[in-house]
């Protein structure tokens, strides 16, 4: 079936496409996507032959985290585990953005391994501090990241690593499937779905649901999304309509046009409180139970 879509001030034509699988019917991961990009899971690569192929070439990954107020509770796990499993022997700089630079834990880092403070002012809106970080991340990029940087990714903080994350998610533009809804009908998916936003995806489209989370990829290639969701999200706010999930919402339109070059599995993005499922082996990176009356600003 063929239709026409006028976007962005060209018609284009798009074939539908029915909506990729996760997991095939026989209970086996899919390891590649319709567009030929990986899948990252636990089996389709060798750790130590990939770090030997980007040792050679090296690089550096920014890595930005925010924690306004309360989410700085977050931070001590987050650092320690992440120095604990994610690239270990590669060069990472943090940038970790906070209203309260006295509340980041002293913390010896890996060889290779630093981290900068960036002091941003406080919000009393959850929703504006997790709107705000697209606007960061592009302003960082510009002004830092594309003289300090190879890759970039931007985490959340209510998070723990559990196991390695390491090169073989690194690639040009990188999404993570969301582990809530790798298994639903993409009709069903959280995207959303008032034409009025500029986040808005029609029912019968979608490839996965990405969770808002993760994002990474050359640092060019982030600062892309990082600027056109910004942009999206100033077009929705002057409307005064904000997105069914924030820039989560927009971060799935992006990706629903401009397909990332690698998937990670639900590994790279769990849930403390969702129970294991047989197709995951390892949780890698999970975000870790909150109370969101306890540590939010407001409800
Ligand atoms: N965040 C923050 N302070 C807040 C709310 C959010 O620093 O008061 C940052 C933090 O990095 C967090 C991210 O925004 O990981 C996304 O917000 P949240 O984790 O609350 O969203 P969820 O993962 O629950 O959708
Ligand atoms: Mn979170």
């Amino acid at each position: 079936m063929q239709y026409t879509e006028k976007r962005m001030g060209g018609t284009r034509l798009r074939l539908a496409h029915n909506q990729p699988s996760v997991v095939g019917s026989d209970g086996k991961v899919i390891t590649v996507t319709p567009w030929l990009a990986p899948i990252v899971w636990e089996g389709t690569f060798d750790p130590t032959l990939i770090d030997s192929i980007y040792k050679q070439q090296n690089i550096t990954i920014a890595t930005t985290v925010f924690a306004l107020g309360k989410y700085t509770q977050f931070l001590k796990d987050f650092l320690e585990s992440a120095e604990q499993n994610y690239f270990v022997g590669f060069c990472v700089h943090y940038y970790l953005f906070t209203d309260q630079p006295q509340q980041v834990p002293k913390l010896k880092l890996g060889e290779g391994h630093q981290l900068t403070v960036v002091e941003v002012p406080s919000s009393n809106r959850w929703q504006e501090i997790t709107l705000r970080r697209m606007e960061r991340l592009e302003k960082l990029i510009e002004s830092r990241l594309i003289n300090e940087a190879d890759y970039v990714f931007s985490l959340d903080v209510d998070t723990k690593f559990y196991g390695r994350w390491g090169t073989e998610s690194l690639g040009r533009l990188i999404g993570v499937i969301h582990p809530g809804y790798y298994q639903t009908p993409r009709e069903q998916f959280p995207y959303e779905r008032r034409p009025e936003s500029q986040a808005f995806i029609p029912r019968a489209e979608g490839d996965y649901y990405y969770g808002g989370a993760v994002i990474g990829g050359l640092v060019k290639d982030v600062y892309e999304v990082a600027k056109t969701c910004r942009k999206q999200l100033d077009i929705d706010a002057a409307k005064s309509i904000e997105a069914a999930w924030q820039e989560e919402s927009h971060l799935n339109k992006y990706f629903l046009y401009n397909k990332p070059s690698k998937v990670l599995s639900p590994e790279y993005l769990w849930q403390d409180l969702k129970a294991r499922t047989n197709e995951v082996k390892i949780i890698r990176f999970s975000q870790v139970i909150k109370n969101y009356a306890a540590v939010r600003p407001n409800p």
